[in-house]
């Protein structure tokens, strides 16, 4: 079975790591579309002499990869699936697998916890949204996660055709037909109601040929209404991947939208001093108590730090001890951390593709939330 990116649980994953900050996990990051048989063996090559000098961490290592490899031996390639991905540590008797259905590219990162960005990534890019299509009589109704099709329902009604038929008057073979359509509409967004809530649908897309897809909207509960994000002209018969697409370019459409609205919005209330941080120390500081209620990350960015395993205080730059506590210190992205603390504290993250603003200001930004 292909997982689902909510079942990867990155909350859960953002909270785990070596409490004595040693690089002991490794995560995986396979993409099955390109021919990359060579990618494993020499990320494990190369990682193993660095890890040389410690006996201990190459043991982990060794006995890591092992499990991992015997993983990939045993488990075949699912239909429609495109990537691997795994987190495991042998020390901490950890290992978790996902099949994705989505396009991922090859990563191996050995760490003091699961490497979670992309994966964070992923969720951003495919958000789950409901799509509707429909013409006068026929629907189908459904639920896209992780870029699949999760739940689907058809809808079909015999609705009296166009021309009259012979005995009734104009005017009563009208009345009956509006009936009967309207009838549909309803059971229409019935199916839309019971299917969307079911499945956390936060956006919905309705596509279709003609004008049935506004009539709809007359009859959408207003909760749903304030979920739609766009219509789109479709016919009613294209293949459902087909349909998927387009409405997978809609989301995209919006979801870039979003991200420069927020960046607008924290460069507003960095005018204004007011709900925004920026640069490293105060999004560090922010993050960690909890105050940020969206990050936005430049997509790719990197920054290499240190983390304090006794005190868990990270910063960028080299040391050889804590500055807080005199602990040991690992080498981190110091990027990944701050994602690792937004999403441990439930904060919103958006990746954000070539902006100056957000480059000028290092990188990283953050919305705080209200109530602080
Ligand atoms: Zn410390």
């Amino acid at each position: 079975m292909l997982s689902d990116l909510k079942e990867i649980g990155i909350k859960n994953l953002s909270e785990i790591y070596d409490l004595k900050s040693r690089e002991s996990f490794v995560s995986l990051y396979i993409n099955l579309e390109k021919t990359n048989e060579r990618f494993i063996e020499k990320r494990k090559k190369a990682c193993r002499s660095v890890l040389k000098g410690n006996s201990e961490l190459t043991e982990n290592f060794d006995k890591t990869m092992q499990t991992i490899e015997k993983y990939l031996v045993t488990n075949d390639r699912e239909e429609g699936q495109k990537g691997h991905v795994i987190f495991a540590s042998n020390e901490h008797d950890f290992f978790k697998a996902f099949k994705l259905g989505l396009p991922i590219e090859d990563l191996m990162v050995v760490a003091t916890s699961p490497y979670i960005r992309p994966v964070a990534r992923l969720i951003e890019d495919y958000e789950t949204f409901g799509l509707v299509v429909l013409d006068s009589h026929r629907a189908r109704i459904y639920v896209v996660s992780s870029g699949k099709i999760e739940d689907k329902n058809r809808i079909a009604k015999d609705i009296m055709n166009k021309h009259k038929k012979g005995g009734m008057s104009q005017a009563r073979f009208q009345r009956l037909r509006q009936g009967e359509i309207e009838h549909f509409l309803k059971e229409v967004s019935e199916g839309m109601v019971k299917l969307f809530s079911k499945d956390n649908v936060v956006k919905i897309i309705i596509a279709g040929p003609g004008e049935a897809k506004i009539l709809l909207l007359d009859f959408l509960p207003n909760e749903l209404k304030g979920l739609l994000l766009d219509l789109i002209d479709a016919d009613f018969d294209e293949a459902d991947g087909c349909l998927v697409s387009k409405a997978e370019e809609a989301v995209r459409k919006d979801e870039k939208e979003t991200v420069s609205k927020d960046v607008a919005r924290l460069k507003e209330e960095i005018l204004k001093h007011s709900l925004a941080v920026y640069g490293l120390n105060e999004v560090i500081d922010t993050v960690k108590n909890g105050q940020i209620e969206l990050l936005l990350v430049s997509r790719g960015d990197k920054l290499s730090g240190w983390i304090c395993e006794k005190c868990q205080l990270f910063d960028s730059g080299i040391k050889d001890k804590c500055p807080n506590c005199s602990g040991k210190v690992a080498e981190v992205d110091v990027i990944e951390k701050i994602i690792d603390f937004a999403k441990r504290t439930g904060a919103k993250i958006e990746f954000v593709d070539d902006n100056p603003i957000l480059q000028d200001l290092g990188g990283v930004g953050g919305l705080l939330r209200f109530n602080l």
